[in-house]
């Protein structure tokens, strides 16, 4: 023995991330993949998209180490999201890298389902703590109308069995809502939402279409949808949670919860803590944004952690104060939903 002690190493904490507004950000949101198996209407063309290479995409090991470094800086929470995530190969072996990082006390998956029967018990075991699961329809025709894939039984399999990890709860239902469309699902989705263990969230449609189709007319929005409800159900709304991007109702007998995401209709910037890393490694402070700062070059050129912290913070200064869909002169960004991780 030499009697040499060996030093103990902290994580080292740096000072909570903010930006311009004084917003504090506590949520990345990290794209793992830009491609996807379904091809939703409302997302994606019919032919898919060019994909990035290979080599393009951030490394395991690249996701990790962003993710080290937000966590230090107070960012607790990290969704993984895409493109579809799951298929992205080895996934749950992400999730097991990014499950152990200090300072990360939250992480989410969200994901079309498809792939959840193969995958969910090795998502729950690797760390997955929460999981949001995209349902548009619970009915085959039109599910497959919405998806351009004839998936509502896998997808409702895969729901199923993560379901019984009881540790992958709450779950929650996300339902994009089109206007002529979803008015059908209003009310099965609420028997489904009582029936089941699952929040069902109607999200409205946003300007992030591949095809760039989108006009307001398509949007059904949450006032819209709780109006078609009432004429069936009292609802009571939960307290919103701080920076929450849902308002949260549950039935009056209690049995069930449905949520709201209006983002056209009802702005939730004011409280937003969320950024963005694209697949490539492009952080993004809005979803809406038009410029991007680049993270992969200058970490394969060999920055810095501290490096690195200064290109962050400097982007999330500048941090959008709010969206500008609806208003005169609105641009949409280059990039559609799945290229942005939603
Ligand atoms: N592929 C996964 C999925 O569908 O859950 C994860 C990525 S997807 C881009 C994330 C979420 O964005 C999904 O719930 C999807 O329905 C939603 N989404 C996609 N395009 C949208 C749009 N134009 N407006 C509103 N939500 C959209
Ligand atoms: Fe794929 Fe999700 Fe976009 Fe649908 S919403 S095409 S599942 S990325």
């Amino acid at each position: 023995m030499t009697g040499l002690t060996i030093p103990i190493l902290k994580p080292v904490k740096r000072n909570q991330l903010i930006d311009g507004h004084g917003r504090p950000i506590s949520d990345v949101r990290i794209s793992v993949t830009d491609r996807c198996n379904f091809r939703c209407q409302y997302c994606m063309p019919a032919e898919g998209l060019p994909w990035l290479d290979r080599a393009d995409i951030l490394t395991f090991e690249e996701i990790q180490r962003l993710v080290g470094l937000l966590a230090s800086m107070g960012v607790a929470s990290a969704r993984l999201t895409g493109g579809e995530p799951l298929v992205r190969k080895d996934l749950p072996l992400l999730v097991e890298m990014l499950a152990s990082t200090p300072g990360l006390d939250d992480l989410a998956l969200t994901t079309n389902g498809y792939l959840l029967e193969r995958d969910a018990e090795a998502l729950v075991r690797a760390g997955v703590n929460r999981f949001n699961v995209s349902i548009d329809s619970l009915e085959r025709d039109r599910f497959y109308q919405l998806t351009r894939r004839d998936s509502l039984a896998q997808v409702l399999r895969g729901l199923e069995v993560l379901a019984s990890f009881p540790e992958a709860h709450p779950i929650k239902v996300n339902a994009v809502a089109l206007k002529g469309v979803t008015e059908q699902e209003i009310l099965p989705f609420a028997k489904f939402a009582m029936e089941h263990p699952y929040e069902v969230r109607f999200i409205e449609f946003m300007p992030l279409d591949a095809d760039r189709s989108w006009s307001s007319e398509q949007v059904l929005s949450g006032k819209e949808i709780r109006s078609i409800l009432s004429e069936h159900y009292e609802l009571v709304e939960i307290p919103r949670e701080e920076s929450a991007t849902a308002r949260v109702f549950t039935f009056a007998d209690g049995q069930g919860r449905l949520g709201f995401i209006d983002p056209v209709s009802e702005p939730f910037c004011s409280d937003c803590n969320r950024i963005r890393i694209t697949a490539e490694g492009r952080l993004r402070t809005c979803l809406f944004s038009i410029g991007e700062t680049d993270l992969r070059d200058p970490m394969r050129a060999g920055a810095s952690d501290d490096d690195l912290e200064e290109l962050i913070r400097n982007a999330v200064w500048k941090k959008e104060l709010k969206h500008r869909v609806g208003d005169a002169g609105f641009v949409q960004p280059a990039r559609s939903m799945s290229g942005i991780g939603g």
